[in-house]
């Protein structure tokens, strides 16, 4: 089948064909007005979806090389997400896929994430366990069939990403900040700053502890110093990564244990880190773990992974009806 896939839940809006199960392009246009306000504000998103959402899906079916007319069915993102976002996303879906008479396919976001990575060449096998590590989650999912997840351990509060945001914005460095830190962490020494773990049952994170320790970390040494920030950017960042890291691979250890599942994936925009893609490749190889990280670009928000999981939805003949609505919750 020929599907065009839209995602529009937070701030990329994207746009995707893909033929029999082939990713043929996935392009993104990020938002950038989010940037001074250190966050993404809803009504912002929702505008830049409308103004960006044409030239999105024209450029996806001109690269692609097909017309309109060539196209089996439409995919969207129905949620999670923001609202007033997924709806810009959910309505052109249901307007083209009313005027060229094809079916519409409602997609799961997480789920997407977790299919991503059926996208390139190397391919877990079922089942397996993915961490999905991103702006709005943080969970680990036992992954059984194409359409057929659970989660296992989840946060209870902050997601990871969210950690990373945040950290950064206390730092005073620009929205997005995650992959800052990130860059600014393969300079330092992640040892110089030690943090503090709390305790959660079970395979579940919590990730509202760390901030506050971290915004009061920053509060008394710049008390010392006010420049403390500036000269020990690299070695704040790199701590603060690594801490984050660990926490999140101490339980993705834990549920490998549980389960007697060693093939292990990371998704999500958070999945993009070079700290937790070497920590986890270097556990990898110490627990005897096949482990499956996504290209770049299928790691934060885009349409090819919507895309991935509208053609497993077309083989098994799941479509919505016209007057399916956006969720901005939505369970995987
Ligand atoms: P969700 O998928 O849960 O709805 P989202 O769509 O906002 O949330 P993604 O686009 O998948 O999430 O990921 C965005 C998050 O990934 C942001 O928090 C960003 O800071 C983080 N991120 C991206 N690259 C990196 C990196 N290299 N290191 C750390 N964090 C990163
Ligand atoms: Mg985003
Ligand atoms: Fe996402």
């Amino acid at each position: 089948p020929v599907i065009l896939a839209i995602e529009s839940s937070c701030d990329e809006t994207s746009a995707s064909v893909i033929t029999n199960g082939k990713v043929l392009n996935n392009i993104i246009a990020t938002q950038a007005v989010h940037q001074k306000y250190g966050g993404v504000v809803p009504e912002l998103a929702s505008r830049a979806h409308q103004q960006n959402i044409v030239a999105v899906v024209d450029e996806a079916l001109q690269k692609s090389g097909l017309n309109k007319t060539d196209l089996d069915a439409v995919a969207f993102t129905r949620g999670p997400g923001l609202m007033g976002a997924l709806l810009v996303g959910v309505s052109f879906a249901k307007g083209l896929a009313l005027a060229l008479d094809i079916p519409l396919i409602e997609v799961n976001h997480m789920q997407a994430h977790v299919l991503a990575h059926f996208i390139g060449p190397s391919q877990p096998s079922f089942p397996f366990l993915c961490l999905t590590v991103s702006g709005g989650h943080t969970q680990i999912v036992l992954v059984k069939d194409y359409l057929d997840m659970e989660v296992i351990g989840q946060t209870q509060d902050d997601a990871v990403g969210e950690a990373f945001d945040k950290a950064a914005k206390v730092m005073g460095l620009p929205y997005p900040g995650g992959p800052l830190i990130d860059k600014y962490a393969q300079q330092g020494n992640a040892n110089a700053y030690k943090f503090s773990q709390t305790s959660m049952p079970g395979l579940d994170f919590s990730f509202s502890g760390i901030k506050t320790q971290f915004l009061y970390f920053l509060r008394d040494e710049k008390l010392k110093n006010p420049n403390f920030v500036e000269e020990n950017v690299a070695d704040i960042s790199a701590s603060l990564q690594q801490h984050l890291v660990n926490m999140l691979l101490t339980r993705l250890i834990q549920a490998s244990e549980q389960t007697g599942i060693r093939d292990i994936a990371i998704a999500g925009g958070v999945s993009a880190n070079s700290g937790l893609r070497n920590s986890l490749k270097a556990v990898g190889e110490k627990k005897g773990w096949r482990i499956f990280i996504p290209a770049f670009e299928y790691c934060t928000d885009n349409a090819g992974m919507i895309a991935m999981a509208a053609h497993y939805k077309f083989l098994k003949g799941e479509f919505s009806a016209l007057d399916v609505t956006p969720l901005a919750r939505m369970p995987i």
